[in-house]
């Protein structure tokens, strides 16, 4: 019996120490299957991840690339645009959007320069950049001081190394880079704009296409209205020329018609002039010429304009005037040269005197020509009459 007893004990130990080990390897088992699980997961997620990560920068590449086609496409109209511009305010205009087009920028702002105030000015029809920076003021003033491009950390590096460039804001206005438009005469202002993107080098590289496509822009505006204005002008008189005065007349002879409204020209001639050339000169009688063509200019401004229209012949042109309105206007252009004296040289000063006739809109021709012709002939009657007078038509 107590064998038996025995025999069982140690069954009972053998089963128990064999459940043991068998629990014992089967955790462990267990434990080895859950960690190769967790890392296969883990990888699995990380493989998941960096797929997800590469679609992400494959599109926002393809995004750029995207980008940067549709911006190749666009830039040269823009810039043929900007270059073909008329007037300042179109160039400015179009040089904004360019570079908010370029830099993906909310706001940029052109300070033009005005060289006699010596003021940058917000070159904007909004009234909320009334501002004025001086040379070396702000972002702006400094940048155009120095004529470089400037960030704001450049900014406070010039303000560190220089007096004459002072740490200030611009009220109100947000502006993180400025750039000078300018030529190799002259500067025109500065641009200045705060860009979406953060890559500064880029940003300065295509502000920088805007500035200089600006400037050049500029100067061809510049130039073009100079020689527009040679085209028009007299060269000894400075006055309008007789090219010029038919043009204009004619406009604002339509301009009348349509309005109904009068309109009244003055031709004037000065009187003996042929005498006092053959006497002084022609390089006096050029001088005569000069200064009576700055008494008839500044006798007529705000009234209407004066051209040269032969030697020593002046058209008038005076609109919303009536003929009596006109011979008042006349009367005293003549009564002031006939009491001025003319500087022939050190020594000596003269008296001279004009004649003039008056025809006005609609009584005395409807055309250009025939207005012209009515006051020409008044002022043959008046040179027939003695000269030093004014006649009507
Ligand atoms: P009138 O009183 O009848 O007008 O006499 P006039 O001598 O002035 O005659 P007219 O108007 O026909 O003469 C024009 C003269 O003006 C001829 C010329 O000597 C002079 N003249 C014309 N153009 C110029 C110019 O550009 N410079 C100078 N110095 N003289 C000029
Ligand atoms: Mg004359
Ligand atoms: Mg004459």
């Amino acid at each position: 019996m107590k064998d038996i007893f025995s025999i069982i004990t140690i069954i009972a130990i053998i089963v128990a120490s064999i459940s043991f080990i068998g629990v014992f390897i089967l955790s462990a088992l267990i434990l080895v299957w859950k960690r190769r699980a967790s890392a296969e997961f883990e990888m699995r997620k990380r493989l998941e991840q960096s797929v997800l990560d590469h679609r992400t920068l494959t599109s926002s590449l393809q995004e750029k690339i995207k980008w940067s086609e549709a911006l190749l496409s666009m830039l040269p109209d823009y810039i043929s645009e900007l270059l073909s511009s008329h007037t300042k305010d179109e160039v400015i205009s179009r040089s904004i959007t360019l570079s908010n087009f370029l830099l993906d920028s909310k706001r940029t702002v052109f300070f033009w320069w005005d060289e006699k105030r010596e003021r940058y000015i917000p070159y904007s029809l909004s009234s909320i950049y009334k501002i004025e920076i001086k040379q070396g003021e702000t972002i702006i003033g400094a940048s155009g001081l120095l004529k470089i491009p400037l960030t704001m950390e450049d900014y406070r590096f010039a303000v560190s190394q220089r007096k004459d460039i002072k740490f200030e804001r611009i009220p109100d206005i947000d502006l993180e880079i400025a750039l000078p438009v300018m030529t190799r005469i002259k500067t025109y202002g500065v641009i200045a704009t705060t860009p979406q993107t953060k890559d500064i080098t880029e940003v300065k590289r295509l502000l920088q296409i805007v500035a200089e496509i600006t400037g050049v822009a500029l100067e061809n505006i510049e130039l073009f209205n100079r020689i527009e204005n040679i085209a028009v002008t007299d060269t000894l008189t400075g006055l309008w020329n007789r090219s010029f005065l038919f043009t204009q007349f004619s406009r604002d002879l339509e301009s009348a018609r349509k309005r109904l409204r009068p309109i009244s020209v003055i031709m004037f001639d000065l009187d003996h002039f042929k005498s006092f050339n053959d006497t002084y000169g022609h390089l006096v009688g050029d001088k005569i010429l000069k200064k009576l063509s700055n008494v008839l200019k500044v006798s007529t401004k705000n009234k209407g304009w004066v051209a040269r229209y032969g030697g020593e012949e002046f058209l008038v042109v005076l609109s919303e005037t009536t003929k009596d309105e006109a011979f008042h206007t006349a009367e005293k252009i003549r009564k002031d040269i006939e009491n001025m004296r003319f500087d022939i040289d050190k020594t000596t000063t003269l008296n001279l005197t004009i004649s003039g006739g008056i025809a006005s809109f609609p009584f005395d021709g409807d055309e250009t020509e025939s207005l012209i012709k009515s006051a020409d002939d008044a002022l043959y009657k008046a040179k027939e009459g003695g000269r030093n007078r004014i006649i009507p038509a």
